[in-house]
């Protein structure tokens, strides 16, 4: 009766006319994936495989002008689906027949194919589109940057809105061909490996980039501007490649002496987490206003204000171990960041460890001290935050607190192994927050539903420190060397939503 009620009458007549019987069956996908934290997040009723994105921007005007052509598969016997999508739609082809198209919510494109979709047959959806990402505000709020000479597409947890329409979610991965012509003298930044460039007509280049892995909506990203970029391969041979707004100013060289070590360190974080799961590195940093990074895939954006107090090769080891603990193996819905965030900021005190500069032991004396029990850090659950602290600093501190807990509870040996086993045992996939537990259980042998529930999920300073069974519950520590380097590292997420 209620999806009587919302189908439009003269839709209503065609399906009678058209349809057998037995199409009464099919029905509307979900305007949502079930994200706990944002309802209108992804959609679903079918699942995408590949987005193509034939674009044309124009840096004068902001202007973005393009093709998507996207593969899916019905998951359910559709008679409608959602992609998420602000930008405006001239025209949507489903399986080469015009369909119908309408709007609702802040994002969503309610799409009526001409002929119902059954269930597990292949989808190509092309949507002709044009707009001003710089002019699209949802809530008030822009994950388009505008740059003096272009824009950059960049966020965290959605930025496609603003760029190209997607089933919105990190439940639904898919490989990309990005294509994308400028004028000549400015460069398209995307994800993957640089195919090629071509010239169209005598005043426009055409970049186009493939990022052959599954990767999720808000980990592909776009960047246009005037940039310098460097090339090199990594000993294995996978291509490097980043870029650098030639607007950082004083920014310029820390940036440089940071960037250009991501192939070092790459090669060291597949010492402790296994082999690079992506074809190609590198990194670029545009002429943004904005202070923080995102490990968008193969190729992390660094603001300029990241390398404002010099080098900081700590955000390149956080953003590249990224790559295993987001990208490659990412959330399954939004409240498990800790996948992500724990880990990555654990692989900032690997680092630091490695380096000499305080170990991941001292770091997590130093973050445990310096929190008091009243303190609002403790009251942040890592393993489930909210939305509204899904990128506090506890999910990072606490969280790799918990990382420091387990290894002093199962032992090196149990801990690396699980470091390196984790990124391979959900390759390309997803995963919560409990399927760690219950791995990490698998392969120490060991119940730690209690050590991750004091750690992640009790909003009380734990009784006992990380260090339990291995030292005293301090309540002062020395600050390591590396801190300030991290701590620096702190804005890396501060989306300003
Ligand atoms: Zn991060």
């Amino acid at each position: 009766m209620h999806r009587r009620l919302i189908v439009p009458g003269a839709f209503v007549a065609t399906l009678m006319l058209a349809i057998p019987a037995s199409a009464a069956d099919y029905t509307p996908g979900a305007p949502g994936i079930g994200d706990a934290y944002y309802p209108a997040s992804g959609n679903g009723g079918y699942d995408v495989s590949h987005y193509d994105l034939r674009l044309k921007y124009q840096p004068k005007t902001d202007l973005i002008e393009g093709t998507a052509t996207i593969l899916a598969t019905a998951k359910q016997d559709l008679s409608r689906f959602n992609l998420d999508f602000g930008l405006d739609i001239s025209e949507v082809l489903v399986n080469g027949k015009k369909a119908r198209v309408s709007f609702s919510g802040d994002q969503e494109v309610e799409i009526t194919p001409a002929t119902p979709l059954p269930e597990g047959s292949a989808i190509t959806v092309v949507v002709r589109y044009a707009g001003k990402p710089s002019e699209l505000e949802i809530n008030g709020y822009t994950a388009w940057h505008r740059t003096p000479d272009g824009g950059v597409a960049a966020q965290e947890p959605d930025s496609a809105v603003w760029w190209f329409p997607s089933n919105d979610h990190p439940l639904d991965k898919a490989t990309y061909d990005v294509s994308v012509q400028v004028p000549n003298g400015t460069q398209a930044i995307s994800n993957g490996v640089l195919q090629g460039t071509r010239p169209v007509g005598s005043d426009w280049t055409r970049y186009s980039w493939r990022s052959d892995k599954p990767q999720a909506s808000y980990l592909a990203t776009l960047a246009v501007g005037k940039f310098d970029i460097t090339t090199d391969k990594t000993a294995s041979g996978l291509p490097v490649l980043n870029a650098y707004s030639k607007d950082l100013g004083a920014n310029d060289g820390a940036a440089r002496a940071s960037i250009e070590r991501t192939g070092e360190v790459a090669g060291w974080l597949e010492e402790v987490f296994g082999p690079y799961p992506f074809n190609a590195l590198g990194g670029y940093v545009p002429n943004v206003t904005s202070g923080y990074a995102l490990e968008t895939q193969t190729r992390p954006f660094y603001s300029p204000k990241q390398f404002a107090n010099g080098s900081n090769v700590s955000v390149v080891v956080h953003e590249l171990a990224h790559q295993w603990y987001g990208d490659s193996v990412s959330v399954d819905g939004w409240k498990d960041i800790w996948v992500n965030e724990g880990f990555a900021r654990y692989s900032q005190w690997l680092w630091s460890e490695k380096e000499g500069e305080g170990t991941a032991q001292e770091l997590a004396d130093y973050v445990y001290a310096s929190h008091p029990a009243d303190d609002e850090f403790w009251t942040v659950k890592p393993g489930d935050p909210g939305p509204d602290k899904q990128f506090d600093l506890a999910v990072y501190d606490r969280g790799a607190l918990a990382l420091q807990a387990l290894r002093n509870e199962i032992g090196d040996k149990s801990f690396f192994k699980i470091l390196k086993g984790w990124p391979t045992e959900h390759a390309y996939g997803n995963a919560k927050v409990s399927d760690f537990v219950k791995y990490a259980e698998r392969e120490s042998g060991k119940p730690l539903a209690a050590l991750f529930d004091t750690w992640l999920y009790e909003t009380a300073k734990p009784g006992a420190p990380a260090a339990a069974g291995v030292g005293v519950a301090r309540t002062q520590a020395e600050r390591p060397a590396s801190w300030k380097k991290i701590a620096a590292t702190n804005t890396i997420h501060d989306h300003g939503h």
